[in-house]
């Protein structure tokens, strides 16, 4: 492995080598020998165009993008669908400076500590959605979920991140406690909350009691294709509002969307692209889709490792400060996915805090990373990663920069 002074020369051969795999279509073998889970053949799917003139036309949109953060309706289409190999890397290669303007070398980590998978809602993609009769239901106690923060404070995490199903016997009440004891033992650490949708005053709440940052992934910006990953009752406005509520109230907001989910098209995406400059959040959480085997898309095809790349380079572009995480999502459908999410503009990491013994039952998909590894073995393993790519995980609340 290259271990060197020039970081920048090392890079250089990591990042052409490890692309130069994607394009070759070295799928590798996922770490535990499970059965693959990635979508349709690359080959398929990518539009090169039989002209040249095409290729020129995206690249001068990703130079467009790159000075003015801003592109048509139109223009997002024809980026989003023109992707090829040739210009992921110059894209990549811009959303990698742009990261490194603003934020160096430095990756952000957040401690996710899963605190319960019982929901009240029923989306169809979510292994933890109502519905499931097989997935075995746990809540967390506040004990535990500090005893996960004392853990990851040792380790160097100063973020920790709440995340779970809508469950209503996790009170606003009890949460805003957790929220008070966690800022009292560490008050140099911030709380981020990943609890799905909550009436304003709630939110009002949670954020009195000190929690710093909110995500709440909007899933898609497009209204009948938000319909038809979610029950009756679930509505794309109602999400949007409770995004722009969290942001008005003061969150470090985050929104995001799932690439590939069944139905979702490139203009699907293009509105994403519109929503999320509109809104402009300070993160942006995206993964790949993946079926989970107890929800009704079981049979539906992952999204694309390659897709996900290329919309977090686009999302770097187009606001080049959010705080951008390579997903765990991402690193479940390829093993180098973490590192090439970083290489393709990210610079956030969320290993995972949450006690070993709910790990296996916080299955939101199918094959997912890290649900049996000791938090520090992970952290250690991600510092080594890291480094071999010219990153280095930093200690801190890694906060938006103003
Ligand atoms: N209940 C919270 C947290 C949801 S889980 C909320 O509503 O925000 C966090 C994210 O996981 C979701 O927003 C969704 O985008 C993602 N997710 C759920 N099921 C998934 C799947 N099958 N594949 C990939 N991502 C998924």
């Amino acid at each position: 492995r290259f271990v060197g002074k020039t970081g920048d020369a090392g890079r250089g051969d990591i990042q052409s080598r490890l692309f130069k795999d994607i394009q070759t279509g070295n799928r590798f073998q996922g770490r535990r020998g499970g059965k693959s889970v990635m979508g349709k053949q690359e080959s398929e799917k990518t539009v090169t165009g039989s002209d040249g003139s095409g290729r020129y036309e995206r690249k001068a949109l990703i130079d467009k993008l790159y000075e003015t953060q801003e592109l048509s309706r139109e223009e997002w289409i024809r980026l989003i669908e023109g992707r090829t190999p040739e210009l992921s890397e110059y894209l990549f290669e811009k959303a990698r400076a742009v990261r490194e303007r603003e934020y160096g070398k430095a990756v952000y980590i957040r401690g996710l500590i899963e605190c319960s998978n019982y929901c009240r809602n029923n989306c169809y993609y979510c292994g933890i959605r109502r519905g499931n009769q097989n997935a075995q239901r746990y809540r967390l106690t506040a004990d535990e979920i500090l005893s996960c923060c004392e853990n990851g404070y040792s380790l160097g995490f100063r973020t920790f991140v709440l995340q779970g199903g809508e469950d209503p016997a996790m009170t606003d009440g009890w949460v805003a406690d957790v929220i008070r004891r966690i800022k009292k033992e560490f008050p140099d650490c911030a709380v981020t909350l990943s609890l799905g949708e909550k009436s304003e005053a709630a939110y009002q709440c949670l954020f009195d009691a000190g929690a710093d940052r909110y995500l709440l992934r909007h899933e898609t910006a497009d209204a009948d294709h938000y319909g038809k990953l979610h029950p009756d009752g679930l509505s794309l406005a109602h999400r949007m509002e409770c995004l722009r509520t969290l942001k008005r109230i003061g969150f470090q907001t985050g929104c995001g969307f799932m690439v590939g989910s069944p139905g979702q098209t490139p203009e699907c995406l293009a509105k994403d692209m519109a929503f999320i400059r509109e809104l402009n959040p300070q993160m942006v959480g995206i993964g790949p889709f993946i079926p989970q085997h107890d929800t009704p898309f079981r049979d539906e095809r992952a999204g694309a490792f390659e897709e996900t790349l290329w919309l977090l380079g686009l999302i770097r572009l187009m606001l080049p400060r959010v705080l951008l995480p390579a997903t765990t999502a991402l690193g479940t459908i390829h093993p180098k996915g973490r590192e090439l999410g970083m290489l393709a503009g990210a610079n956030v990491v969320m290993p995972n805090l949450s006690p070993l013994g709910v790990r296996k039952k916080y299955l939101l998909y199918d094959n997912k990373i890290c649900t049996g590894d000791e938090a520090a073995e992970s952290l250690n393993s991600l510092k080594e990663s890291m480094k071999a790519i010219g990153y280095e995980v930093a200690v801190g609340r890694g906060d938006y920069r103003l």
